[in-house]
């Protein structure tokens, strides 16, 4: 049911088993997932049903370094970012799990084979098509590319409707028995226990200036990846630094997945098979697919790279004749790339393809790159976040390595060739290219305590009954694989292991 908190008493006292900070697709699932298990489930919301101003405003704050904007990045009401999410989805890829040598702090403590349980039921959630990511399923659409070398591999991702957590899964929450939501409630501190070794309750406030607690016996804090960080280092009445952050932990390691549209052209003499790769849309079974190339995880070892994904988006044919560009052809750029083709003979009329191909890239995890609290504060007294976002030179080098990888292989494929339309030494902030809105590693995920704020199950490190969810646990960028599909799977997994009371 939806209790509107700015109804309740001030200085109410809600008791539950399990507390759940935010209804966006992990809180949703989470709840869903725990009906009838027993626990009586208090599902705590700072938004309505319906975007509003003074709400999302509690989401504004500052920025050092790249530019980003807080507020536009997410939305702060039932359903969270799933209220404008895109739909892209794909599952993490087995390898970045792994740890690798050439990038620090690598390395999750699950594997896929934790998570490849729950991604089928994650599918129905985010409304795709069967859990099946493989290539051979691909091939259905025509024949993956297969370029020459080793280098990159073919893939594809599916796309959500995209499902609004918020609309689809609305009526689950009012119906079900033993799951309240209150809805305009703010958690404003995760209040310790005095011996700092649990949560002893929540802090909730309304806008409207109601104050009241909530008591549980298992929390979990599911409030996006950048808000989860600054809940915690706002929580510091009894842990002066932040809560769960005695070892500086939390707000570090935050990373994006930078994308850009385009960041190279090609032209490709043989259209047909670039078939699986066109547009947003296609239909494959009963998915919405949309094929797509990265970087095989033989080549990052050898090369000691990150992971880039590239899209394509075919434009429109071209008719040219080899070293005279036709009046109405290719621009002369392009003339020379098609004159570079193979079996291309001169003075013989050939048709092609322009394509324009983007691509999202992985930052390495780096301890520099973080959520802090702004000295200034919102609405209800809570210090606005804080945000130093940094992309290394690293993370450069690798995805223009990348690049050039894609190029040489499609040269020597001998059917496209490739060109980089982003100088090698662009301004983040100047050139055509934005933020996925993937907020990772601000509460990563660690076996150790010293190196991470949860555990392998979303527990926190130190903490007997606090657990996060959302890719704040995320310990790497996992290439540009989106999140929502992973998140939903990780609130599956610990659904059953409160069901079991294993947690
Ligand atoms: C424009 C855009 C496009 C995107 N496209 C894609 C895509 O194509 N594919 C993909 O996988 N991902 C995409 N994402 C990311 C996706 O939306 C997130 O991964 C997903 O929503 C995260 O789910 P979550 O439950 O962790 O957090 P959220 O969805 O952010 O939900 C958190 C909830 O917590 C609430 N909350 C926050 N603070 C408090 C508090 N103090 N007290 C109580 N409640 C609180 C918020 O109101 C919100 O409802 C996109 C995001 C944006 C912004």
């Amino acid at each position: 049911m939806f209790i509107d908190a700015r109804q309740l008493d001030d200085g109410s006292a809600i008791a539950c088993d399990v507390a759940i900070i935010g209804a966006g697709a992990f809180g949703i699932t989470l709840a869903r997932a725990l009906r009838g298990s027993g626990r009586d489930v208090v599902l705590i919301e700072s938004g309505g049903l319906d975007f509003e101003d003074e709400t999302q405003a509690l989401y504004e704050g500052a920025t050092d370094g790249i530019a980003y904007n807080l507020d536009t990045a997410r939305l702060r009401y039932f359903g969270g970012s799933t209220n404008h999410w895109g739909g892209w989805c794909r599952p993490i890829e087995p390898e970045d799990f792994e740890a690798r040598a050439w990038v620090p702090h690598s390395g999750w403590p699950v594997s896929r084979a934790d998570l490849d349980p729950y991604y089928p039921r994650a599918q129905e959630i985010c409304e795709l098509g069967a859990f099946d990511y493989s290539v051979e399923n691909l091939a259905r659409l025509g024949p993956p590319l297969g370029l020459p070398g080793g280098k990159i591999a073919d893939g594809f991702f599916q796309f959500s409707p995209p499902t609004r957590f918020g609309e689809r899964y609305r009526d689950d929450i009012a119906n079900a028995a033993d799951i309240r939501c209150l809805l305009n409630a703010n958690v404003t501190e995760i209040v310790a226990a005095h011996d700092a070794g649990s949560i002893a309750r929540l802090d909730v406030a309304t806008l409207t200036g109601k104050r009241f607690t909530v008591t549980a016996g298992t929390y979990v804090l599911a409030a996006g990846g950048i808000e989860n960080a600054r809940l915690l280092l706002a929580s510091r009445s009894v842990a002066p630094a932040g809560l769960a952050n005695d070892r500086d932990l939390v707000g570090r390691y935050f990373m994006e997945h930078p994308i850009f549209g385009p960041i190279a052209s090609w032209i490709c003499d043989a259209p047909e098979r670039i078939a699986p790769y066109y547009g947003s849309y296609t239909a494959l079974g009963d998915a919405v697919a949309r094929g797509c190339l990265s970087m095989t995880p033989e080549y990052m070892a050898r090369e000691g790279r990150l992971n880039t994904i590239f899209t394509f988006t075919p434009n429109d044919d071209v008719r040219y004749l080899p070293g005279r560009p036709a009046e109405d052809g290719p621009i002369p750029l392009e003339t020379e790339m098609l004159t570079l083709l193979a079996g291309v003979e001169p003075g013989v009329e050939h048709t092609g393809k322009r394509v324009y191909m983007g691509c999202g890239t992985e930052q390495a995890p780096n301890p520099d790159s973080r959520v802090t609290l702004a000295d200034e504060v919102d609405a209800l007294g809570m210090p606005r976040t804080r945000l130093a976002w940094q992309i290394t030179e690293g993370d450069r080098e690798s995805l223009l390595a990348n690049v050039a990888t894609l190029a040489a292989a499609m040269g020597a494929w001998g059917h496209a060739r490739l060109r980089r339309i982003v100088p090698a030494d662009f301004a983040w902030n100047d050139i055509d290219m934005f933020w996925a809105h993937h907020h990772m590693g601000t509460t990563r995920m660690a076996a150790q305590a010293s190196q991470g704020v949860v555990d392998a199950n979303l527990k926190v490190h130190g903490l007997g009954n606090l657990f996060i969810g959302g890719s704040s646990v995320w310990t790497t960028g996992c290439g540009a694989t989106n999140p929502t599909l992973s998140i939903v799977a990780f609130a599956l997994r610990l659904a059953e292991r409160l069901r079991a009371g294993e947690a």
